[in-house]
């Protein structure tokens, strides 16, 4: 099978597709040509309206189901993804630009390993019991109600699983808006979730830019909020949301630190390097940009990264030979080559890339950075683009010290042979994620989050089920009230 790059409507409601065409046209491009491949229309108010009253009502009829008939269906749609898994992915591809190499292991699959796995665990949630002499207590675990995921673009199809595989099998609905960027595979979600027994209203997906997203995270019909974006929507998002104290989970951006000792396999460090930096164009928010190594193997770490480089096959994404895509729009493109300016004028030594790629599309070449310093922009910002700063360190104190030396906190990652010392740096640093001889895997049993700026609250695993569910305590007397009067 295969999916038709212009969906049926823009939206996804109450089980089924929903055009509006008063909401402003939203052009899909496809960031490897240039090229219009779909045009969706935004949400109107009325589209608002009956996505949140559709929710809210499939809501209740959910909710009532057991937890392990709500599970049948997260793994029936994860089973339905898998099967689907190739036509999901180039659908990914033509939306995102992303290596179809990539996609097909790393987007629809990642939503159907979310699915399946909360899928599993939506049997197994309970509350507990807790003795109070004769007395005694209960607790409840009840669902927020209705979810609002709002999404980034570059791993659309994940997101929409990562939010809505833990809110569903808790007994919530979801309202979801995709990045306008990258509109078209969250409808595919939706419907497999639809086909696969979710009751109508269960999932919806809503088109739309920031305004779309303001007005379902300020709805009082709205208990929780799941952004995935930058800091800056994140502030934005988590205000509104306190308004009416909601609920939040927020997956931010990073500047993230990877540590690579003297000691270290440095083959290993170099791979790590590359996938902490250039898979899906550096378009990821755990990236290991801050690459800093032992001053003693710099420039061996520099000559076998450029000879890495030389693998790298830039082209048409929909080629599986292809690992290395364009940028996801002109837009993103114009604002990782204002950093790559920034990087030279300021002093960092250009080792490879540096430039964008003429001819159509929003390709850029991977870029390297050595002799970078702390007080750098391409040191301190998120760049969100295939930029990989190398900076020099002695001594292990050192490098904490100004691993931690940033705003954000999402991830770390430490390359060294040394066990114990794997550990001592890991648990000094200020990141939720973190790897040791490894860089930015995610699978769905471990939690991802980050610290500091970089979020609140944890997708993935079983702390997710924190955040998309709520106790009720019960307590119980078996005798009689004593009371003053
Ligand atoms: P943005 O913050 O620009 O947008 C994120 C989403 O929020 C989009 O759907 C956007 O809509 C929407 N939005 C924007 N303004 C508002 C608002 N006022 N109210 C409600 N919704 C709003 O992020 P990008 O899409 O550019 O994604 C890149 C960022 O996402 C990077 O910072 C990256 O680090 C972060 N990210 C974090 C991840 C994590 O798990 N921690 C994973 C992936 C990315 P629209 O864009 O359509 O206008």
């Amino acid at each position: 099978m295969s999916y038709d790059l212009q969906p049926p409507a823009s939206h996804f409601i109450d089980g089924q597709y929903v055009e509006d065409t008063e909401g402003q046209p939203l052009p899909v491009i496809h960031p490897a040509t240039g090229a219009t491949i779909a045009t969706l229309h935004e949400a109107t108010p009325a589209i608002i309206n009956r996505a949140l009253n559709a929710a809210r009502r499939a809501q209740a009829e959910w909710a009532a189901m057991t937890g392990a008939e709500r599970g049948r269906v997260l793994r029936r749609a994860a089973d339905i993804i898998r099967d689907r898994n190739h036509a999901l992915s180039v659908l990914e591809t033509w939306d995102t630009g992303k290596p179809l190499q990539e996609t097909l292991v790393a987007d629809a699959a990642s939503a159907a390993d979310a699915l399946e796995y909360f899928g599993g665990l939506a049997g197994t949630l309970t509350g507990e019991h807790v003795q109070l002499g004769e007395n005694w207590g209960y607790t409840i675990r009840e669902p927020l109600g209705v979810c609002v995921g709002i999404g980034a673009w570059n791993y659309p199809s994940q997101i929409i699983a990562w939010k809505s595989a833990p809110a569903l099998a808790c007994g919530n609905a979801m309202v979801f808006k995709p990045s306008e960027t990258t509109p078209l595979s969250s409808l595919r979600i939706a419907e497999v979730l639809t086909e696969a027994g979710a009751p109508a209203g269960l999932i919806n997906v809503v088109q739309g830019a920031g305004a779309v997203g303001h007005a379902l995270v300020t709805d009082p019909r709205v208990d929780k909020v799941s952004l995935t974006g930058s800091v800056a929507t994140g502030r934005k998002v988590y205000a509104a949301a306190a308004e009416g104290i909601r609920n939040v989970t927020m997956e931010l951006g990073g500047k993230s630190p990877l540590i690579v000792f003297d000691d270290a396999d440095l083959d290993n460090a170099v791979g790590g390097a590359i996938m902490g930096n250039f898979y899906s164009t550096g378009q990821v928010c755990s990236n290991g940009t801050r690459v800093f190594v032992h001053r003693s193997i710099r420039e061996e770490f520099l000559s076998r990264l450029s000879e890495r480089l030389k693998g790298v096959v830039m082209g048409d994404p929909l080629d599986e030979a292809t690992n290395f895509g364009p940028m996801v729009s002109e837009r993103q493109r114009e604002i990782v080559l204002g950093y790559i300016e920034k990087g030279k004028a300021e002093g960092a030594r250009l080792v490879a890339g540096g430039k964008a790629v003429d001819g159509p599309g929003f390709f850029i070449e991977p870029t390297v950075f050595a002799d970078v310093t702390d007080d750098m922009t391409i040191a301190r910002e998120e760049i969100f683009g295939p930029v990989l700063s190398v900076l020099d360190f002695e001594d292990e104190d050192e490098v904490i010290a100004r691993a931690n030396d940033t705003e954000m906190g999402l991830s770390a990652g430490v390359f060294t042979r040394d066990l114990a010392r794997a550990h001592r740096v890991i648990g000094r640093v200020k990141a939720g994620t973190c790897y040791v001889n490894s860089y930015n895997d995610a699978p769905v049993e471990l939690p991802f989050g980050g610290s500091k700026l970089s979020g609140v609250g944890r997708e993935n695993a079983k702390a997710a089920i924190e955040h998309y569910s709520q106790l009720k305590s019960v307590f119980v007397r078996m005798g009689d009230v004593e009371a003053p009067f």
